[in-house]
């Protein structure tokens, strides 16, 4: 059973200092309930253990609030925000919450420029406010699916949205002013690395409107590797040999990496994208699809 915390922030948004392609972090959520097997946020979260993380959600309900105080700030810049670069900002939590559409109302107040990265249809719900915000400022909406294989992902990722549910809210927000993206990571060794995998998700990618695709490697670094493994020998003790075999540190056998990287490249050229919108980040960053992509 999921325990909500509620709480108050004093800042909404953080500043990113890494290579990422925005300006700035919000998080209305510490914790996320969609139980990703492979969770990277497990590892920036060091001092909670991965039950905590999975199921006691802290929520900052006061975010919109706080939003807009620093908005309205003279020293705000209006640089790009990302919302919910830690946990999912429609995880489970939001149906109850709902703070995501006041976080909206504020940002088409000031037009500030935002990034949303989910796994749930929920975003669906805030569609005309996404909408609005697309028409007055630049906004990227990128879904992350991992597998097109149903069973697959009800293991590794137990609450999300069925790929093709995620699939059609890329769909429909292609019909926005909205850059939309496919996230197609992390990549798992011997689970959803196929080649039927990875080209039917570029397929539908291309089918959906997708302007571009970031494809990555599962990374396991510190509490992530934990868990993954003991998700891996719980459920999939095939499978523990060939994985671990090739995670003698935190990342992927690099030969291994290579020819996953040439596969990449050539599904590239196969589903090539249409990128008439301006693939919205910061401009010093990322302007092309090519850009974009970790490979
Ligand atoms: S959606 Fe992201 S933050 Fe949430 S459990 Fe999955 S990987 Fe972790």
């Amino acid at each position: 059973m999921t325990k909500y915390n509620e709480i108050t922030c004093k800042t909404a948004c953080n500043k990113i200092t890494s290579f990422l392609p925005y300006g700035w972090d919000l998080n209305i959520y510490r914790g996320c309930g969609h139980h990703c097997k492979y969770c990277f946020a497990l590892y920036s979260h060091k001092y909670m253990n991965s039950s905590d993380f999975f199921d006691e959600i802290f929520v900052k309900t006061n975010i919109a609030e706080s939003l807009e105080k620093q908005l309205r700030s003279k020293s705000w810049k209006r640089e790009v925000i990302n919302l919910g670069g830690v946990t999912d900002s429609y995880q489970p939590a939001e149906e109850k919450y709902k703070l995501m559409p006041e976080v909206l109302k504020v940002l088409i107040k000031y037009k500030t420029p935002v990034t949303i990265s989910t796994k749930s249809k929920l975003i669906l719900r805030d569609y005309d406010l996404i909408d609005e915000l697309s028409k007055v400022t630049s906004v990227n909406i990128a879904c992350t699916i991992t597998t097109v294989n149903e069973t697959v992902r009800e293991l590794i990722e137990p609450n999300t949205a069925t790929s093709a549910e995620k699939f059609n809210v890329l769909k429909e927000f292609a019909k926005t002013n909205a850059s939309i993206g496919l996230h197609s990571m992390p990549v798992i060794p011997h689970l959803t690395d196929s080649f039927y995998n990875i080209s039917a998700l570029f397929s539908k990618s291309q089918e959906c409107g997708v302007n571009y695709i970031i494809t990555d490697l599962l990374n396991l670094r510190g509490q992530t590797r934990i868990v993954f493994f003991e998700f891996i020998k719980n459920k999939l003790p095939h499978l523990y040999n060939k994985i671990s075999s090739l995670y003698k540190t935190s990342f992927v056998d690099k030969s291994y990496r290579d020819n996953f990287k040439q596969m990449a490249k050539k599904l590239k050229i196969q589903y090539p994208l249409k990128n008439k919108k301006r693939i919205f980040m910061h401009e010093e960053y990322v302007s092309s699809p090519e850009q974009l992509s970790l490979f």
